[in-house]
């Protein structure tokens, strides 16, 4: 049996790839600190499972606490979504971010080099397209130009990658750039469950809607755009989360060198559109008013998919009407996210 070990696999993204792991056969150990979790992610999983998947609460910055991981366990690939990644937060804050993100990366890498495991996928972003308005993006896009320490730690940690499996030819390696995940798995058991009051789009959309939350503002409508509002990529977290199995199986037959896949619909759906989209799945209106435009914001981002269509055979098959309904049927069963 193939074993992933999933960093931040109690995450949002982690833990819905967590389940289409263990629904295509795979053995899944969770290594995850917690800094932006729930443990109670654990007995969701298993609710909707029906396993109790092993679990190391652990710093992944941490390498003795780390090599126990590997120690234990006979892992096969890693998926390596630990990490932080609150983009304001990584402007008040970037020393933390730099070294949480980094270190968790370089700590992984030099454990997988001792117990010689070759097979890595990373979670980067559609952020280190940074400022280009040339779009969608296709993986040969310019890179760089990040507007934030967020951004610039996963346009570092990509030249990392690529400089470790130039210099180890064993070393087979899929870097991710998702663009907007968002819903929850049709359980509604697990989902987004954001500290704080929310920063992204659907969140603070479903706390408008549980009435946590008075009204979204939307950041500028006088954008270049059909209804003056940013178009975005959003990605159903379902569909991400089948992207890293077909990215974990691409390595059986590529056993060396980097390959780079975006993770989107191609599609750019409006912040206004997403408001009613929202507004339809949740049956009643969602407030809102126009307020300026938010600093640093592209206009329009979407992605080239040709390429994770050809070579991954991946393919997103939810639309933004499934997305919004998961995301309230999570958000309604659980309007204070999860307790411990
Ligand atoms: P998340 O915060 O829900 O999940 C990340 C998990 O990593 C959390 O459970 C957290 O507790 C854990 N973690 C953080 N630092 C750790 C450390 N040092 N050791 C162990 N565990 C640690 O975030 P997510 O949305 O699931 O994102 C997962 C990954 O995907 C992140 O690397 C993120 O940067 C990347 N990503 C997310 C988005 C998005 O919009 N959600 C977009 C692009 C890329
Ligand atoms: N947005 C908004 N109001 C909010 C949060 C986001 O109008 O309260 C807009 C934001 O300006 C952007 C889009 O929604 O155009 C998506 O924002 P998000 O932060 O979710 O994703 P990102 O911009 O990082 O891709």
């Amino acid at each position: 049996m193939h074993t992933v070990l999933v960093t931040g696999g109690m995450g949002f993204i982690g833990s819905h790839t967590v389940i289409a792991l263990h629904e295509n056969g795979f053995e899944v150990v969770i290594a995850d600190n917690l800094v932006n979790s729930k443990l109670e992610v654990l007995n969701r999983l298993e609710l909707i499972t029906g396993k109790r998947f092993k679990f190391y609460k652990v710093d992944c910055c941490d390498k003795e606490a780390m090599r126990k991981v590997f120690e234990e366990n006979s892992i096969d690939s890693v998926i390596h979504f630990a990490g932080l990644k609150a983009v304001g937060e990584s402007v008040q804050i970037p020393l933390e971010y730099y070294s949480n993100n980094i270190n968790s990366m370089l700590t992984v890498l030099e454990l997988m080099r001792e117990y010689k495991v070759s097979k890595l996928v990373f979670s980067s972003s559609a952020t280190v397209y940074g400022q280009s308005e040339d779009v969608p993006f296709t993986e040969e896009s310019p890179l760089g130009f990040c507007t934030n320490p967020y951004g610039w730690t996963k346009w570092m940690i990509e030249q990392i990658l690529r400089d470790c499996a130039k210099a180890d030819p064993s070393l087979s390696i899929v870097l991710l750039r998702y663009f907007n995940p968002v819903g929850a798995h049709s359980s509604g058991l697990i989902g987004e469950d954001p500290k704080g009051i929310p920063n992204n789009l659907f969140p603070y959309i479903s706390k408008v809607a549980t009435g946590a939350l008075e009204r979204l503002t939307i950041h500028g409508d006088d954008y270049d755009t059909p209804d003056g509002t940013c178009l975005r990529d959003y990605i159903h977290v379902c569909d991400l989360a089948d992207g890293h199995v077909k990215a974990i199986r691409y390595m059986d037959d590529h056993e060396s060198g980097v390959e780079v896949f975006n993770l989107g619909t191609g599609k750019g759906t409006s912040v206004k559109e997403a408001v009613a989209a929202f507004e339809k799945a949740c049956g009643h209106k969602i407030p809102n008013v126009i307020g300026p435009r938010r600093a640093g914001d592209l206009p329009v981002c979407y992605a080239s998919t040709d390429k994770a269509e050809r070579v991954l055979g991946f393919k997103a098959t939810r639309d933004i009407d499934d997305m919004c309904a998961s995301c309230w049927n999570w958000q309604e069963k659980n309007p204070n996210g999860l307790q411990d």
